[in-house]
């Protein structure tokens, strides 16, 4: 099933970054996972579907390199269940690339040796979801208990290891109204290169209550512009899966805004985030008259069939 609308970028000066889902297998069981049942939770079957071959991945890191692409991400699923990932990330780094992501639910980063051997390959942004303060509320988000402990653990390791940490924070009706206390307590604890503010979508197991999981994103967005203040000069700031009328004063993080030159890769399907948001995104009449009605592209449609469009408040020229 591959997707045939894969486009270069007008200037043809290359993608911006590939993403690899190198596994469907995943240790945790995360409520708002958006694979959802493709997730194999067998982790010793070797099934194509559930686990790329090295081959095939190799090849997609040397398309990284001959498109320019500023780096590559290694996702999943949980990419840290592929015992070739550190020989993947040597690959990577062997070949140029100057930004090699791991995308993780962190918990074997409790490990500290297997944290020294990742560094060693060379991974340069250590990406960690860590979506509450509040044990109880991230493990059940997780879907696993004592994920919290596993990942505070692995962010302590890194940190020592002098590895600054990039936090996925997922925002969910279980955790926006404490984001603030969250992020007070990320940049008061650790070393924080980013922090990531992204709005849940409703994709795989959010499919299953979508109004138990999804929160209206207009309750979301001033949360996020207080988290944003606590942040500044401690960690960077982006936002993902929002509108700029929705975080009003705080619209120069949103990430989603014009092309994303993103390429996602997985087990025998490949997809551009440009073309994906097109046709799967929808805004409201009134956005004509906003000053990002250009840069901007909507809300996913998903949503709007829950919440609709009345959220949206075009912000003045
Ligand atoms: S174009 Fe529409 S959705 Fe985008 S920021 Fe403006 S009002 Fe919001």
């Amino acid at each position: 099933m591959k997707n045939q609308n894969i486009k270069k970028k007008k200037n043809n000066d290359g993608l911006g970054k590939i993403e690899c889902l190198i596994i469907f297998k995943c240790n945790c069981r995360c409520i708002m996972c958006s694979t959802g049942l493709q997730i194999d939770r067998n982790i010793g079957n070797n099934d194509y579907r559930s686990s790329m071959p090295f081959k095939e991945i190799v090849k997609d890191i040397d398309r990284a390199v001959k498109t320019n692409a500023r780096g590559i991400a290694f996702s999943g699923g949980e990419p840290n269940l592929r015992r070739d990932l550190p020989m993947l990330v040597e690959y990577a780094k062997s070949v140029g690339l100057k930004h090699i992501e791991v995308q993780s639910n962190g918990r074997i980063y409790a490990y500290r040796d297997y944290c020294e051997k990742l560094i060693k390959s060379g991974v340069t942004n250590f990406v960690i979801s860590f979506h509450s303060h509040i044990e109880a509320v991230h493990d059940k988000i997780m879907g696993v208990p004592g994920t919290y402990r596993q990942v505070v653990e692995g962010i302590k390791n890194l940190n020592d290891l002098g590895k600054k940490v990039y936090i996925n924070i997922v925002l969910t009706k279980l955790n926006y109204g404490h984001l603030e206390e969250h992020v007070a307590y990320l940049v008061k604890n650790f070393d924080i290169q980013e922090l990531r503010f992204t709005m849940v979508m409703l994709e795989g197991n959010v499919n299953d209550d979508p109004r138990g999981i999804v929160p209206p994103m207009s309750e979301v967005g001033p949360h996020i512009g207080k988290a944003i203040d606590i942040a500044k000069g401690k960690a960077a700031c982006f936002i993902y899966n929002m509108v700029p009328c929705l975080v009003p004063g705080y619209e120069a993080y949103v990430n989603d805004l014009g092309q994303l030159d993103t390429l996602l890769i997985g087990p025998e399907f490949e997809s551009s985030l440009d073309e994906e948001r097109k046709g799967k995104k929808v805004k409201a009449a009134a956005c004509e008259k906003c000053r990002y009605n250009k840069a901007c592209y909507g809300i996913w449609k998903k949503y709007a069939d829950l919440y609709g469009l009345d959220e949206l408040k075009p912000m003045k020229p």
